[in-house]
């Protein structure tokens, strides 16, 4: 029984030759090694051996059986690694071969305009807050000035929505909320969407952006002077420091007293023309000292507190500062009017 068992092993071993496939491999591990194998026969006629030589033969079978499990594992990691090597030398990466080309986007130039302005503001200390564009009546009317009856409310043809919300008509709820959360001293910019039910068209959107801005502090530390002094600092960063400026008494609700800022027209530089209607000067937002009431409204003393505010329109200022005279050019998406607008400034994240 040990020659027959010696004689497995060396054919076993013979078989399983440096350069044995895997097939053959397979049937060497199967014929000796598997469940009715060769070895498995050995131990099932172990009876027939004299007990004396039982331990001897079982060692051996135990020794052989080690030993072609060891054959096989070296055998099958070679072709592993060899298979391995086949499949990355097929898929050679060629690191000198060009990139695929990816077409770079750009913001678009309302994008770009917003962030010009916020840019702007922050150089000058104002803060960002992001506020919400479904308001209820009290913080887009009430809270500025709006009495029920107010005409103002009637000419912003709001968009109601049900439960007493609406879409804000303005950024202006962006002073209700962050003045209720918060206490002066405060410069703050709130830019966003607002909605209003216009018909899209050369100079209106249903839907646009503006930047309400305002600063409060103790009474008498922020007065006129400074309004116009920050506007008229934001307008010339933005426009040029050439634009002229002027500030011309008006009405709203929420400013006492309240002002409509003109900068020179940009097309005539204030020479007079077709656009400006031969006045050499163009309407850019409104602005003003916050009304007694709007304070009141946010449980602030008028008595004690003083600041002013302003709103502009982005787009109706990016129509101006780009020379694109037709508003819906900016709400269609048509890539060959976008891809002229290059970045103008840099995003800061
Ligand atoms: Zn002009």
């Amino acid at each position: 029984m040990k020659d027959q068992l010696e004689q497995i092993r060396s054919r076993a071993l013979a078989e399983l030759a440096d350069d044995a496939a895997e097939a053959a491999i397979e049937n060497v591990r199967v014929r000796v090694l598997g469940r009715s194998g060769e070895l498995t026969e050995i131990m099932r006629r172990m009876r027939e051996v004299p007990p004396e030589e039982r331990p001897a033969i079982g060692q051996l079978v135990n020794q052989i059986k080690a030993e072609l499990e060891a054959r096989i594992e070296v055998l099958q990691g070679r072709l592993r690694e060899a298979a391995l090597e086949r499949e990355l030398a097929a898929a050679r990466l060629d690191v000198t071969l060009p990139g695929a080309h990816l077409p770079r986007g750009r913001l678009h130039p309302v994008t770009q305009t917003i962030e010009e302005m916020l840019h702007i503001f922050r150089a000058m200390g104002f803060e960002i807050a992001a506020t919400r564009d479904v308001e209820d009546d009290f913080h887009n009317f009430a809270a500025l000035n709006f009495p029920p009856d107010h005409p103002a409310r009637e000419m912003q043809d709001t968009f109601f929505i049900g439960g007493g919300l609406l879409l804000r008509t303005h950024t202006s709820n962006g002073q209700i909320r962050v003045m209720e959360a918060r206490r002066p001293p405060l410069a703050v910019v709130c830019p966003g969407n607002c909605y209003r039910r216009d018909e899209l068209s050369v100079r209106a959107s249903p839907m646009f952006s503006q930047i309400e801005g305002f600063m409060v502090d103790r009474a008498g530390k922020i007065t006129m002077a400074h309004l116009k002094g920050v506007l008229t600092e934001f307008l010339r960063a933005f426009f040029g420091a050439g634009t002229a400026v002027r500030f011309r008494a008006s009405f709203f609700p929420f400013t006492e007293p309240s002002a409509e800022v003109d900068i020179s027209c940009l097309l005539c530089a204030g020479k007079g023309c077709r656009v400006c209607k031969q006045s050499g000067w163009t309407e850019i937002l409104g602005s003003g000292m916050i009304h007694p009431n709007v304070f009141r409204a946010v449980g602030y003393d008028p008595a004690e507190f003083q600041g002013f505010a302003f709103g502009l329109g982005v787009e109706r200022t990016a129509l101006l500062k780009l020379g694109v005279e037709d508003m819906r050019l900016f709400f269609e998406n048509d890539l060959r009017f976008l891809n002229q607008f290059q970045a103008t400034v840099e995003r800061l994240a």
